[in-house]
């Protein structure tokens, strides 16, 4: 150390070497992912791509603690949580952790209970968590949503599908977690819509501090929203590192291939096709 320079902050979030199998069926064990390893900033936001199957959502899953990791380790702040998760442990720890890091789905429609209208919904979740769940402040999550009175009394099947993750959203900052895993969260929305959610989330980010894992198979929703990206396939990690370098420069054929299948201005579909062509070779 010559102190010249100022240390670089401890990440918020680090992923150590995440392993996850399956039980095949028909015997056998299928790797969903491994050795994955990668770090999100305080307040930073960090972009999980790749094709479906590659293992995204599973390692969404392992950082909130819906699945449990068969080697590795996550932690937050420097505690442990996959060390946490395997001995027992009681329903406050769960919450405790769950306060951490939330989850937003690809589908609110699935992830929200049908009966309860947004406020019902929003007070739920902060009685769940012990939080104050004064009118005045489900009103200020609402409005952190861009929600209004009309959808605070209604049920999801009476709001569109990008004001239902808007509240999908509210629900999962209602604990004030360090952390938001979004798992595919504006896949199922149209384009325009798309562009809002995004644009909210960004805001929040630079309003609450809190830090965004987001998890897609595209590339152009990565772009707009982080600093970092991870590229994955078959479960592993072929390239991270800052989006603007790994999404202009891409160094894994992987990730080229991935670049030269969204489509844009003068795009050759057969270029992606081929590209896709090579990597098979190349990997067999
Ligand atoms: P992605 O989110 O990138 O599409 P997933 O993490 O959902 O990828 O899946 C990775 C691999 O693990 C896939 O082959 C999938 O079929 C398999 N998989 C995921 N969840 C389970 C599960 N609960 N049981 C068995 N296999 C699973
Ligand atoms: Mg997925």
């Amino acid at each position: 150390m010559n102190g010249t320079r100022p240390p670089e902050p401890a990440p918020l979030l680090v992923a150590d070497g995440l392993r996850k199998t399956y039980r095949l069926p028909g015997g056998g064990r299928l790797t969903a992912a491994d050795q994955v390893s990668f770090t999100v900033a305080a307040g930073g936001s960090v972009g999980i791509v790749g094709e479906s199957g590659s293992g995204k959502s599973t390692v969404a899953r392992m950082l909130a603690g819906l699945v449990r990791p068969d080697a590795g380790t996550i932690t937050v702040d420097g505690s442990d949580r996959a060390a946490a998760a395997r001995g027992r442990r009681s329903r406050r720890d769960r919450l405790a952790r769950a306060r951490e890091i939330q989850m937003v789905f690809q589908d609110p429609y699935v992830s929200l209970d049908p009966r309860l209208t947004s406020r019902q919904c929003l007070r739920t979740a902060l009685r769940l968590h012990g939080h104050d769940a004064a009118d005045s402040r489900i009103r200020s999550l609402l409005d952190q949503v861009g929600l209004g009175t009309r959808e605070a009394d209604a049920k999801p099947h009476e709001l569109s599908g990008g004001q239902c993750q808007r509240l999908a959203i509210a629900r999962a900052l209602a604990v004030d977690p360090r952390i938001l895993v979004l798992d595919e969260a504006v896949a199922a929305l149209d384009v325009s819509i798309q562009a809002q959610i995004l644009e909210l989330l960004e805001e929040i980010r630079q309003g609450t501090g809190v830090a965004l894992v987001f998890v897609s198979h595209d590339l152009a929703v990565v772009q707009h929203i982080t600093d970092e990206t991870v590229v994955m396939r078959h479960g592993t990690v072929v390239e991270q590192g800052p989006t603007t370098q790994v999404l202009s420069a891409p160094q894994h054929a992987y990730t080229q291939l991935l670049l030269a299948s969204v489509p844009h201005q003068g795009w050759d579909p057969s270029a992606a096709t081929h590209a896709r062509a090579r990597l098979t070779t190349a990997s067999a």
